[in-house]
């Protein structure tokens, strides 16, 4: 296990976005510099962090340069190059590791993944290219499935964008024509009561630490908002919790590691099938920074600098909602209306529709036992 990065040190943000912009924010609270690589000149976390490279991902000599300037580098999101990691890993540390981005980079060596854990996962069906659609339709009503289902590409997609959904054979012709040659993944529909995340941090040394999983909310299948507490039952969160650790340890994960469940059944009869693993910190988890002691960002940036993990204990119930393309500007209202209400406002210029521009969250009022 490497050696604390003392502080002062550097820690290379592969990302510009808002995520980057709260591990820039975090790193800079516990005295470490933040290098954030991004291609776009007005990056939300160029505004916030000590230095920033502006260029593409696939500029090899710009991953010199901050694998140079960094003591370990980390990401913002996953779907870095297996290439720009080697490069990375030749000069500094990387955390998580490369193993965790190419599994989770890639939806049917995701599945596959957790199929191989014996964690359970929607019904599904790799598809590679139009001409295999059918036959993988066929491989589902096998299973009992008959629609609705889920087209989604295996690569490249997030926040809903690059999915389609089928309401059932007859629209095979139109899913062959959106999918074309891409790989995809086809889901039988989960019929959940609620959809659940479980953030979690794992230390270089295995020690992990879990924040109570949000209830989540998505419209268009972008995140709109995250209750916590959920209501759930305690076994559902063991559980949450017991799948998690088996991910992380499975990948030797370092960081925090995102898992998205759905919930189906209540009661003692559950299931909780596993949507989607997200290999850094996650939308869902943005409450933490009001609501617990040490947020995920904050303990995602302790881990991967060797730091001793701090405590994931929620002390306040809070929604956090998104505010998307033009929702933001309601964001004076929103506060005016309710002090209880922090707001964060990434500096993104453009409201485009859909675009995740920031977001508030809400300290909600202790409920009397
Ligand atoms: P994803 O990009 O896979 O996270 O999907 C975005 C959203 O679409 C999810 O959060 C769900 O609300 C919905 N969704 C995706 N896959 C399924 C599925 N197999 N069954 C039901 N809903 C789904």
């Amino acid at each position: 296990m490497a050696d604390p990065l003392p502080p002062g040190s550097t820690i290379g943000i592969l990302g510009g976005g808002q995520l980057g912009r709260m591990l820039a924010q975090a790193a800079a609270k516990l005295g470490l510099r933040a290098c954030v690589m991004a291609p776009e000149r007005d990056s939300p976390a160029f505004d916030v962090a000590a230095a920033h490279i502006c260029a593409d991902y696939d500029d090899e000599g710009a991953l010199r340069r901050l694998a140079e300037e960094a003591d370990v580098v980390t990401f913002e999101f996953e779907n870095v190059t297996a290439r720009a990691l080697e490069v990375l890993e030749s000069a500094t540390r990387v955390a998580p590791p490369r193993r965790a981005l190419e599994i989770t980079q890639d939806r049917i060596a995701e599945k596959s993944f957790v199929d191989g854990l014996g964690l359970a996962t929607a019904p599904w069906a790799p598809v590679s290219g139009r001409a295999a659609l059918r036959q993988a339709l066929e491989r589902l009503a096998g299973m009992g499935e008959h629609g609705p289902f889920f087209l989604k590409m295996a690569r490249q997609g997030y926040d809903g964008k690059g999915q389609m959904r089928l309401a059932g054979a007859d629209d095979l012709g139109e899913a062959a024509d959106w999918l074309g040659e891409r790989a995809a993944v086809l889901e039988g529909a989960v019929a959940f009561e609620i959809e659940l995340s479980m953030v979690a941090v794992r230390a270089a040394d295995g020690q992990m630490a879990f924040y109570d999983p949000p209830h989540n909310t998505h419209r268009s299948g972008v995140l709109h908002e995250s209750l916590v507490p959920a209501s759930i039952p305690a076994s559902v969160v063991e559980q949450a919790q017991d799948h998690a650790r088996s991910i992380a340890e499975a990948l030797d994960y370092v960081g925090v590691i995102a898992v998205e469940m759905f919930l189906e059944g209540s009661g003692e009869g559950f299931r909780l099938s596993i949507n989607e693993i997200a290999p850094r910190v996650h939308n869902s988890g943005h409450w933490t920074i009001e609501a617990c002691t040490v947020s995920q960002f904050e303990n995602h940036i302790r881990a991967v600098a060797g730091w001793p993990l701090g405590s994931t204990r929620r002390h306040s119930d809070a929604r956090m909602v998104n505010l998307l393309g033009r929702d933001v500007d309601a964001a004076f209202t929103l506060i005016a209306e309710n002090p209880a209400r922090s707001l964060h406002l990434y500096g993104k210029r453009e409201a485009r529709p859909g675009r995740k521009m920031g977001h508030f969250v809400e300290i909600l009022p202790r409920k009397e036992c």
